[in-house]
Formats: structure tokens, sequence, C-alpha cells
């Protein structure tokens, strides 16, 4: 700290650059910004970096993109000397990783962990930033907090009278709950209970879900990677850069279907042919919507022994690609064990949680020793408890901003968030977003200007089509910006 002598206010610390949140995007903000000798600090809630791979500890977290995809790309010797052990890596190896290029780094002296940041506010020439430990200044402010920052934690009253552990999936403690033997409940079937159930069957007593809104899933062969697999894709980096630029699903994957009825040979081909994030067009374009999930559908009750389970766990509705679609290895197959079962609540929804497990509208009480709850997030708190006020007193709002990450009246803020969250590479994304701060950061530093702000906000999105091109929508537009010399921005 350095106090600044004959301050009034609390004792301030000064950097050109404070980075909020030590994930994907935040831990690359760092390293990228203070290579250009910038003061930078990277300040994260909680007790390690890592983000959702630190918090979202649960068994069966992993990326269903593949792991060298989801690596950072700029440098040769940081992706060659790492190794991923499986196609489709799980969390804490995700998180592995990440410690890894910290260490490569040199990031650690330059984080502040356990210090939450709760505002931040334009004095006119720098943000101020309120933290649990005394204020930041700094010229730039990136808010890098993910999009998981408030786990829907009460789904249905009586969460507290409830006798044994409760956790959710995304704030899943480093030692775990401590399942085993016991009567699990999973309230929800979305992407973290399809990961989930199939890493906690045979370790539990006996497991029941309880499905609302039955998912769309493909399933994901996940083989081991030995040498030759990873000597195979180190040897591809200049490749991989361009194919995760250059794809709307940021992996370099791309299908393109040779007519409606060729759909289910490409299933039985590769099911993730069917992937929507592999599919450009397919959420604008209802005929093959409809013809994508008649296939899916279709493929998914074949892996299911009977029609009562089919019913509970098929969605039927027309719905596919407007949501994401689950990748799954085991998820439906789970429920054909003795001690698996689901419930279905759509129509008998979970009133209240009792002492002794979950109530049902219809009286019928499920009991329990455990729950689980994959119940997701609040998409629209993407403000993660900070207070930003920009030019003029005005309170940031929720919007996804230009890029994705700049407002207008929000002087040197970056809000660096995938909108392409759920439906391709969301770390490929984020880089993009985070080269292009650190371009236009380096550009305005070399033409002697000290601030750069969105003149407008695009009309808000509507997901899913708020990724045109996917990842390389965002990844040209970006690159189209700078190019032209932010023709979107006001640079003073
Ligand atoms: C189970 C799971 C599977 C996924 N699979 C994929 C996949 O296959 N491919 C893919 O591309 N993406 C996937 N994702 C998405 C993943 O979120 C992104 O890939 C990426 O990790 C997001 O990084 P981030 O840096 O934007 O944010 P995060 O990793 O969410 O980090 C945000 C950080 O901000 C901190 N923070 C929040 N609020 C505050 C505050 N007020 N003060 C201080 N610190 C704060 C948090 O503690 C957190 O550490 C998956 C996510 C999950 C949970």
């Amino acid at each position: 700290m350095r106090p600044r002598i004959g301050h009034p206010g609390p004792v301030e610390d000064e950097h050109d650059v404070v980075v909020v949140g030590a994930g994907v995007a935040g831990l690359y903000a760092l390293h990228l910004l203070r290579r250009r000798g910038l003061r930078v600090t990277c300040v994260d809630v909680a007790p390690e970096l890592g983000g959702v791979w630190h918090h979202q500890r649960f068994p069966g977290a992993r990326i269903d993109t593949e792991g060298p995809a989801y690596q950072y790309l700029f440098s040769e010797e940081l992706y060659r000397d790492w190794g991923w052990s499986e196609r489709f890596p799980a969390g804490y190896e995700v998180l592995r990783w990440l410690r890894f290029v910290a260490d490569r780094l040199g990031l650690h002296r330059d984080l502040r962990l356990s210090t939450p940041v709760t505002g931040a506010r334009w004095d006119g020439g720098r943000w101020r930033v309120r933290t649990g430990h005394g204020i930041l200044s700094a010229r730039f402010l990136l808010r890098c907090t993910g999009a998981f920052t408030a786990p829907r934690t009460d789904p249905v009253p009586g969460r507290s009278d409830f006798a044994g552990p409760v956790v959710h999936t995304g704030a899943w403690p480093a030692r775990g709950p401590g399942l085993d033997g016991l009567r699990v409940g999973v309230l929800g079937c979305g992407p973290s209970a399809v990961q989930l159930v199939p890493a906690l069957v045979g370790r539990v007593g006996r497991l029941t879900v309880l499905a609302r809104t039955p998912r769309y899933v493909l399933p994901a062969a996940n083989p081991m990677y030995g040498w030759p697999e990873r000597a195979a894709y180190r040897d591809r980096l200049p490749a991989m850069r361009e194919a995760v630029r250059t794809t709307p699903s940021g992996t370099g994957h791309s299908f393109v279907h040779k007519g409606l009825h060729s759909l289910g040979s490409a299933y039985d081909g590769d099911p993730l042919a069917l992937h929507p994030a592999r599919l450009p067009g397919l959420a604008a374009d209802p005929e093959l919507r409809a013809a994508v999930g008649a296939v899916v559908r279709d493929r998914m009750r074949a892996r299911l022994a009977d029609g009562r389970l089919a019913a509970a766990l098929v969605p039927d509705g027309d719905d596919y690609g407007l949501r994401p679609v689950a990748t799954d290895q085991g998820w439906l197959e789970s429920f054909h064990r003795d001690d698996v079962e689901v419930v279905p609540v759509g129509r008998n929804p979970v009133v209240r949680i009792r002492r002794d497990g979950v109530e049902l509208a219809d009286g019928t009480v499920v009991g329990l020793d455990a729950m689980v709850l994959a119940t997701g997030f609040d998409p629209s708190a993407t403000r993660a408890g900070i207070e930003v006020v920009g030019r003029g007193g005005r309170p940031l709002g929720t919007g996804a901003g230009l890029l994705g990450m700049v407002h207008p009246g929000f002087p040197n803020l970056f809000t660096p968030l995938a909108p392409t969250l759920g439906y391709g590479n969301d770390a490929a994304c984020l880089q993009a977003q985070v080269e292009w701060v650190d371009r236009a950061v380096g550009d305005l530093d070399a033409d002697g200007l000290s601030t750069i702000e969105a003149v407008t906000a695009p009309a808000e999105p509507v997901p899913p089509y708020a990724v045109p091109g996917g990842v390389a929508g965002v990844a040209r537009a970006c690159d189209d910006e700078a190019a032209a010399g932010y023709p979107s921005f006001e640079r003073r």
C-alpha cells in the first residue's frame, strides 16, 4: 500500500489497471497488460485463482470444448508445455492448467485473493475501486467476473429446515460435502446435473433426480490422451489459432449438412456434429431446428430402456438450439441403475424443502439425507455484486455493451463476458476480447490519449441470436474495430 499523505479519504493503492476476477479472462488480462509495462493488480473474492474452476468443483464437472482449443494460444511454449489427459478435461484439470499458467507467467505476485470488490466509481480521470480491504485507484478497470456469479440457492422455500447438507454445484467445497452412502436428491436436470449424476452413481446410497424441464443431450466420447494424441495437437498450434478465430463454434468444428434427410446419419457418425455451436444458422432456421430436434429426441429415446424414463428425460418442445445443449457421458444410462431414479416435477413441482426431504405439490414426500442444487445461476446478475458508477453518477446496467464489453458513459471500463456462453468456446471468445482491450490500451497510450469510451450501446441482443458469427464473429468485430481506428469509440 502506498498511503497518500494528506489525502482525506480512505487509503488508496494506485495502479494503471485493476482487473476484477482471476479466471480465464482476468488472468490473461493481467499478463497482457503487465507485459506492456503497466502496473496491474488482479483482485478476486476467492481464496485462489481459477474462476469457475475454483468455485465449481462438483464431481463430473468438465469442459465440452476440447482441451487444446480451450488453452491460451498466444504463446507456443505455454501451449506445448501443457498436456491434457483426455479430450474433454475435467474441471480439476482445467484448474491445474490455470495454476500452471500462473506459475509460468509469474502472475501470483499481482494477485489479491480473498478480496471482494463491492463498488467502482469514475471520478473524471480514474476509477476508484472499493474492495473489502480498502480502495484501489486505476486508469483502467476490467470486470472479468464471468457469468456464474449468482447461484440460485433458494429455488423453493424451506432450505434452512433441511436436516442434512445442501450444496449448490456452483459453490462446491474443495473437500466435498461427503455424500457417500447417503440418499441424495439432485434438484435440476440442466448441464450441471448432466455432468454430476454419472459421477455420483455408485458412490451415494440412492440418487433421486427431480427433473423439471428435460434437456437435449448429445453423447460425447472422451478418449484418454497419451503422448501420441498430445504430440498431434501440439504440432497444430498455427492451425488451431486459425480454427478457433474463424469458426462460429470457436473450436474449428463446423458442420454443413447435406439436407434434412441426412441428419440421422450425421448423428450416427458423430453426435456432436449436431451440436448447435457447429450448425451455423440453426437458431434462425425453424425447419432445421425441428429436424435436428427430432433426430436428437429419437436417439435419446433409443438410449433409454422404457417409455416412462423417456417421458421424464427427453424434451418434447421444438426449441432445439435455443438453449444450451449438454454433452453427456452416461447421463441417460445412469437411470437404468436400481439405485438411481428420476422424479418428473414439471407438472407436480417441489413446493417445499422439509427436514427429511422435499414435498411435491400432490403431497408426496421424497425422503433425502443430502441435497444438491443443480439449479443454475441468475443470468441477469452480471453486476457481480459490484456497483459501478460512471460519468455523471450513472449506474452501469446489465447490458452486454459494445463488443460484449464496453459501455457509453463508462470510460476505460471493460467487462469482457463471452456472448457465446453455452454455444461455443467461451475461452477463445474471452481471449479475443481481452486481446482487443490490450490493443486498445496500447493504441491509446501510443497516441498520447488517456480515455476510450463507446459512443453508442448496441440494442440489447436476445440469446442465442446474440452472437452473429459466434466466436468468429466476436473476434472479427474486435479486429475490425481496432484496424479501422476505433470508429465506434471516442478517444481523448
Ligand atoms: C461446469 C462448466 C463447464 C463449462 N464448460 C465450458 C466449455 O466447455 N467451454 C467453454 O468455453 N466454457 C465453458 N464454461 C464456461 C466458463 O465459465 C468459461 O470458459 C470461463 O472459465 C469463464 O472465465 P471468466 O474469466 O470470464 O470468469 P470466471 O471463471 O467465472 O471468473 C470470475 C471470477 O470473478 C470473481 N468475482 C466475481 N465477483 C467478484 C467480486 N465482486 N469481487 C471479486 N471477485 C469477484 C469470482 O470469484 C471468479 O473467480 C464452463 C463453465 C462451467 C461452470
